[in-house]
């Protein structure tokens, strides 16, 4: 017998979870259908492990200040297994919770792989389920490469479960994931290489952005190795892992690399086929500005879209649609423009809005102004260790609306959200003028730029 719902979400992760939730309060009969843990990437194998990996990172960076700040401090040294074990408890307390709501919320959950029988029914162990609406919310993988000896790498998921702290490591990439993982190894004193294919880390975003956080990596001694073709991995006799370019030139002495190249989305079980769901060239599920794809009916949010690949995206897009179909709310969608992020580097990096470069693009060269400040962090005023800290704005037309904000330095990360709500509400460089610094911290620059 086929069992009847509403709603069908495919994939329990932070666009999934958020909608079915949604819907349920709506009143809508919701069924939500997850094959691995609950709380998918981010909570598993993304955002919550990396932060908190971070944040260890973050206490050792501290712990090498404070000798210059009077404390007599005995280094213990770090055990990996420590905050591995605390990690995963806390990730399961999160699977819990997650799994406690869904049930508070009133939606079914089912356990298992969701495979398209036909436009409104989806197959899991063999029994079908039927909706008038259904949402694809299945996130996506890290991309291995296919070259010879690929697979002695591991992944982002493959760090995660590391028994052990790698003490020699290539990382493999320039993006988000790369720069957050090479950073916070070094943090916790690994010796660690990165390999890029062109010239920089973090090529999409603002220059004053990869230029700053690529310089202050490297200042701290990780090893950026740009303009590399690579060709294979390679197990040495010893058992050290290395690669070959190219060129045939060879490089070893790793005892983990990481591949952060990428992330492709997870359509291969749902046989898209029967549905006329249509997906881009890299396997994406297109969809409108409604999350409307190309079948009426069949929904798609998150990492499986083209999106911006990040939880918070995800989670807004599936809880805008909720409404939309369950709310009587006919217009409601996600606003793609204007989305912060951080990039938890050491510094970190946050920014929203247009790079320098695209606002010139966008508005002329002639109607675009940059304020910029860097400087150093009073956090190192008596230490002789130095960081820098860049604010900048990048202002538009006469009024000088401010298009694009991009900070790297301490708190970066804490710093850009606030402004996030204000470049929303279109303010212009008159309103942070006119707003009264908080003295004294780096924030403060960012509404005394001249
Ligand atoms: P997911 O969270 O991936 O959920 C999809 C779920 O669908 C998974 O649980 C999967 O098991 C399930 N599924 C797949 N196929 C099926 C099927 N056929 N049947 C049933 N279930 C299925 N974003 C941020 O905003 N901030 C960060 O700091 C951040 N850090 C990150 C760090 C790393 C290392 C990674 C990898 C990602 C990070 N992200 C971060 C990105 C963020 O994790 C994703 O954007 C977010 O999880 C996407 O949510 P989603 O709902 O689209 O997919
Ligand atoms: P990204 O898209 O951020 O970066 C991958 C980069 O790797 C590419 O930009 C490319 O850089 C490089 N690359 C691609 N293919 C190859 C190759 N074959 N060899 C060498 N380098 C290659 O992907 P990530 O995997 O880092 O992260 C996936 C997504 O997850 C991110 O886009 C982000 O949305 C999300 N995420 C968000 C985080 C956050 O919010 N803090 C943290 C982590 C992930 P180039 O073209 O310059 O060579």
């Amino acid at each position: 017998m086929i069992s009847k719902f509403d709603f069908i979400v495919i994939g329990g992760g932070s666009g999934g979870i958020a909608s079915a939730r949604r819907a349920a309060e709506y009143g809508a009969k919701v069924l939500i259908v997850e094959s691995g843990p609950l709380g998918g990437t981010c909570v598993n194998v993304g955002c919550v492990p990396k932060k908190v990996m971070w944040l260890t990172a973050q206490i050792n960076e501290t712990l090498a200040l404070a000798k210059d700040y009077g404390w007599q401090i005995q280094g213990q040294g770090f055990n990996w297994s420590t905050i591995q074990q605390s990690r995963d408890g806390y990730i399961s307390r999160l699977n819990k919770i997650y799994q406690t709501n869904l049930e508070k919320s009133g939606v079914t959950l089912v356990r298992g792989v969701a495979r398209f029988r036909a436009k409104n029914c989806i197959e899991v162990n063999g029994d079908p389920y039927q909706a008038g609406h259904i949402l694809i919310a299945t996130g996506g993988q890290p991309v291995v490469p296919d070259i010879a000896g690929a697979n002695l790498g591991i992944t982002s998921n493959g760090f995660f479960q590391l028994k052990a702290q790698p003490k020699r490591v290539l990382v493999i990439g320039a993006g988000y994931i790369a720069t957050e993982l090479a950073g916070l190894l070094h943090g916790l004193n690994s010796e660690v290489s990165m390999l890029l294919r062109k010239d920089r880390l973090l090529r999409s975003f603002d220059h004053d952005i990869h230029e700053l956080v690529m310089q202050q990596m490297q200042n701290s001694g990780i090893n950026i190795m740009t303009n590399i073709a690579l060709d294979s991995l390679l197990k040495h006799s010893d058992g050290r892992l290395g690669y070959t370019d190219s060129d045939g030139n060879k490089s070893g002495g790793f005892d983990c690399i990481i591949w952060a190249i990428g992330r492709y989305p997870n359509i291969a079980h749902l046989n898209l086929e029967v549905t006329g769901v249509k997906t881009n060239d890299r396997g994406q599920i297109d969809t409108d500005e409604f999350q409307n794809t190309s079948a009426s009916g069949i929904y798609a949010v998150g990492d499986v879209t083209p999106g911006a690949q990040l939880t918070p995206v995800a989670i807004a897009a599936g809880r805008k649609l909720s409404r939309r179909l369950f709310n009587h709310e006919p217009e409601a969608r996600l606003d793609y423009n204007n989305i912060p992020t951080v990039i938890f580097s050491h510094p970190p990096a946050g920014t929203i809005g247009l790079s320098e470069v695209d606002a010139k693009k966008q508005y002329g060269d002639a109607r675009i102004k940059i304020y910029k400040s860097q400087f150093i962090n009073m956090r190192y005023a008596v230490s002789e260790h130095k960081s820098l800290t860049m604010v900048k704005l990048v202002a538009a037309g006469a009024s000088e609306k401010i298009v694009g904000c991009h900070i790297v330095g301490d708190s970066a990360d804490e710093m850009i959200q606030g402004f996030a709500v204000a470049i929303k509400m279109g303010a212009t460089k008159q309103d942070f003028d006119n707003t009264v610094a908080v003295h004294p911290t780096a924030a403060e620059e960012l509404v005394t730029l001249r």
